[in-house]
């Protein structure tokens, strides 16, 4: 940059005023009472054609902008005593290659620090370059930077204009809002850079499949929001050929990804529709769509928003839960089926509502995962079962392993190792007490922070148990690399197993793979002695179920292991 206040003169200015005015984008000047230059920035350099030692001392600003022929009306234009004018607005600037550019022109006076020394500034920008930036602004504050897709900005332009086109000519359009399941998963495992080139792969499939009146925007980085002009029956027949034209895996950093999406979608015309509406029951719909699997699609309808509506209640109530003291443990014991012994309990959270009465875990579990609340429900379960562990570990001789379940948002976000490690002291209960029970969601993710946190509590000494096994990916290498004590086969596989070879063929083979890899298994759901008895032939270790026993509290846990001559358990 030059040096402005060399080529200046004594202009006045501290040296960062100079600066500023010198990198200005703008052209501007500071000009005596008879508007002689004594300062010019690079800019109004270019704008002009005139170099700086041309200007200075040499021109006044009256010899290159016409004032009297201002392409409209000044904002403000008065008369100074010296005879100047103050300005602002729009006029021509006379080129030093003779030309004539419109250019917007503000002059003010700079209040005099010396007495008889009046000076003005001035601003001036080519119209026509301003006109490019603003449309170049207008393109960025309306496009997603990753996909060049309309943003919520101009989604929501266009929605309020599809809105209000139906409306009137009694129309109808569908809005989707479209997830690819896989996203974070993409993140993790490659980066950031997939995480783009997966969502400008979706956009272009998108493009390809919807009309040129259809609208398709990219919000939040992570959603694509399409505003279609199909409904009804051609809706659905869309929303299928969106399933099967992102169904194709593209190969990203050399690695094919799934570009599988959830799709939750609502139709216009809805009473009353707004933008804001119509996204949201959309996003209701999304969240039922996901709740059914990948890749699924739903269609908005009134008891979506009954059970959302439920939900945010429930989400409501569960915020006082811990503080109001609604929340106790029981415990489900594993039975050893080769000698019948209670090696083993799982902690149940129970909530007990004073005027709703019991609320299933399956019911709130997923709206404090979703809500954040996890963390503090998952941590009260995990001091809470330590507590209980270590009351119990007095008062009996063959104290079970007590197991808590952990969420895969908690691993995610909390500091479950130092929860766990706090738990166990205050307690004084050793880390052999204790296992952890994780999804396969978990360590499929592969997010660093729950593998390392994984990995921590095993050193500590505590056993990782994947529960559900079987209903979540296929995939097995994880077994091979993580340190895992115990596969809990899902109740679903249990259930039929009896009735359906094939879920039998998985029992059987979860089974013999655990333990070619060193691993116990436990069944899940064993509701009857006929299942306990073939999960007995195939050799699987360990059974838990209604056949053996219901939850039960601490005091039935108690009463199950204590001694004969045992009593109440202190409090
Ligand atoms: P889960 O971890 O798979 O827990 C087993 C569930 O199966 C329990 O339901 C248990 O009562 C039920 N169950 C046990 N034996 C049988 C049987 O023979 N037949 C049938 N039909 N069901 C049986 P519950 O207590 O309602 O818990 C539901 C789910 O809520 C749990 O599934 C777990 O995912 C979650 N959950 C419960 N407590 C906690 C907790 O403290 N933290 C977290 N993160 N999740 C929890
Ligand atoms: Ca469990
Ligand atoms: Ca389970």
């Amino acid at each position: 940059m030059r040096p402005a206040i060399a080529a200046s003169g004594d202009a006045g200015f501290a040296p960062s005023e100079a600066d500023a005015i010198e990198g200005a984008p703008y052209g501007m000047f500071v000009c005596d009472a008879n508007g002689t230059f004594e300062l010019v920035n690079a800019a109004y350099e270019q704008l002009t054609g005139y170099s700086r030692e041309t200007l200075i001392g040499h021109r006044t600003f009256g010899s290159l902008h016409d004032l009297t022929h201002a392409i409209r009306q000044p904002a403000q234009t008065h008369t100074t005593p010296s005879g100047n004018i103050e300005f602002d607005g729009e006029c021509v600037c006379l080129h030093r290659n003779r030309t004539r550019a419109p250019v917007h022109l503000a002059v003010s006076r700079i209040d005099a620090a010396t007495p008889g020394r009046q000076r003005y500034v001035g601003i001036a920008f080519d119209l026509k370059q301003h006109a490019q930036y603003q449309a170049r602004l207008w393109y960025v504050t309306h496009h997603d930077h990753v996909t060049r897709l309309p943003n919520q900005t101009l989604l929501t332009e266009r929605l309020d204009l599809a809105i209000t086109r139906c409306a009137r000519h009694g129309a109808g359009f569908t809005l989707l809002i479209i997830e690819l399941d896989q996203l974070r998963q993409i993140g993790n495992a490659l980066g950031q850079p997939a995480v783009d080139l997966a969502l400008q792969v979706a956009a272009e499939r998108l493009r390809g499949v919807t009309g040129p009146d259809d609208t398709i925007a990219c919000v939040g980085g992570t959603q694509f929001v399409l505003v279609a002009q199909a409904t009804g029956q051609q809706a659905s027949v869309l929303v299928e050929l969106i399933r099967a034209r992102l169904a194709e895996w593209p190969e990203i950093s050399q690695a094919p990804v799934s570009l599988a999406a959830s799709i939750g979608g609502v139709c216009f015309p809805e009473h009353g529709a707004t933008p804001a509406l119509l996204i949201r029951r959309a996003n209701v719909a999304l969240a039922e769509a996901k709740r059914a699997g990948s890749g699924q699609s739903r269609f908005f309808c009134a008891a979506m928003e009954a059970e959302s509506t439920r939900q945010l209640e429930l989400e409501t109530l569960l915020r006082g839960a811990i503080d109001n003291r609604q929340l106790h443990l029981v415990y489900q014991p594993q039975i050893t089926l080769a000698t019948g012994e209670l090696v083993l309990a799982e902690t149940l959270l129970r909530w007990r509502h004073p005027t709703r009465g019991a609320i299933s875990p399956a019911e709130f579990i997923p709206v404090a995962e979703k809500s954040g609340l996890i963390d503090q429900l998952g941590e009260w379960v995990i001091r809470n079962a330590c507590r209980e562990a270590s009351q119990l570990l007095r008062r009996v001789r063959n104290m079970p392993r007590i197991s808590v379940n952990v969420s895969p948002q908690q691993l995610q976000r909390q500091d479950v190792l130092g929860i766990v490690t706090r738990a166990l002291d205050e307690n004084a209960l050793e880390a052999r007490y204790l296992e952890v029970e994780i999804t396969e969601g978990v360590l499929l993710e592969h997010t660093d922070t729950a593998l390392e946190t994984i990995q921590a509590l095993r050193r500590l000494g505590v056993e990782i148990a994947v529960d559900d096994f079987g209903t979540g990916y296929s995939s097995l290498a994880y077994l091979t690399r993580l340190p895992v004590d115990r596969l809990k086969i899902d109740q679903s596989f249990i259930r039929r197993m009896l009735s359906d070879p094939q879920c039998h063929a998985i029992v059987e083979a979860v089974i013999a793979m655990a333990h070619a890899l060193k691993l116990r298994v436990t069944a899940e759901g064993v509701e009857s002695a006929a299942h306990a008895a073939r999960l007995t032939d195939l050799g699987c270790d360990e059974a838990q179920g209604f056949w053996f026993s219901r939850p039960l509290s601490q005091q039935g846990l108690y009463n199950v292991l204590r001694p004969l001559d045992g009593g109440a358990l202190p409090g």
